[in-house]
């Protein structure tokens, strides 16, 4: 098996050295993807690993944003008997990478929200709340409303804190004025700033 993944792996390195030595990118994927057929083809077995499971376990998943989202999704397929909780306080959901386009104005903010209980499955307890603590060693968290939900696996996802003061002269308050606009403020209402433009500072 060792052996079959660095013929794979030779395959590729040569495959992608041959783009800059003049091959074309199409007979480069050809060649890759040869690579990936003969490692199906050579394999005495195949060995699939099943992510399914029939538990009645407790999942919590904290967090609304695409990752928590996207978690819900596969652990509902892939674990039909377990209870799922998720704590999140967003009802919409912020379609982030379509706020470059916002900003360009190829796209409206109505295009990049959706409302989230259309991504969640009836099935699943939604407690539009935040988590204030954890504590991991008794497998609980408290949200601000003072509940205590246990758990026997949780899945965190709750996004980044950006920190526009570590910018040097820059603060928060200062996005949305003076032509500086931020996509990932999360905020297009704020973040793009009128008369912003990229010669201006966008950020
Ligand atoms: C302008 C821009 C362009 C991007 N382009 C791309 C791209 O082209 N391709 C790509 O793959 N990625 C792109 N990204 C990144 C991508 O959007 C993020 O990686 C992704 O949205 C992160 O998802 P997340 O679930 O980790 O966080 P988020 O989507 O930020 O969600 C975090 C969630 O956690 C919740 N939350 C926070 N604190 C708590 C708490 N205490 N308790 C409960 N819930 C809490 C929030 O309410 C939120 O719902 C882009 C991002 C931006 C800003």
């Amino acid at each position: 098996m060792k052996e079959k993944k660095n013929v794979q792996s030779q395959i590729t390195y040569e495959a992608l050295n041959s783009v800059s030595e003049g091959m074309s990118r199409r007979d480069a994927l050809k060649v890759m993807a040869l690579g990936g057929a003969m490692t199906a083809f050579g394999a005495p077995t195949k060995v699939e690993a099943s992510t399914k499971s029939d538990k009645a376990v407790k999942v919590l998943v904290v967090g609304g944003g695409t990752g928590g989202i996207m978690a819900l999704s596969r652990l509902r397929s892939d674990l039909p008997n377990a209870d799922i909780t998720l704590i999140a306080p967003n009802e919409k959901h912020l379609y982030q990478p379509a706020q470059v386009f916002v900003a360009a104005g190829v796209e409206c903010v109505d295009d990049m929200v959706k409302d989230n209980k259309d991504f969640i499955d009836d099935s699943i307890h939604w407690i539009k709340d935040e988590v204030l603590s954890f504590d991991p060693e008794h497998n609980k968290v408290t949200t601000r409303a003072g509940e205590v939900l246990g758990y026997d696996y949780m899945v965190v996802a709750m996004g980044l804190v950006y920190h526009y003061d570590w910018i040097k002269g820059l603060r928060e308050e200062d996005i949305g004025t003076h032509g500086i606009s931020s996509v990932y403020l999360n905020n297009l209402e704020k973040g793009t700033a009128e008369g912003g433009s990229f010669d201006m500072g966008l950020v």
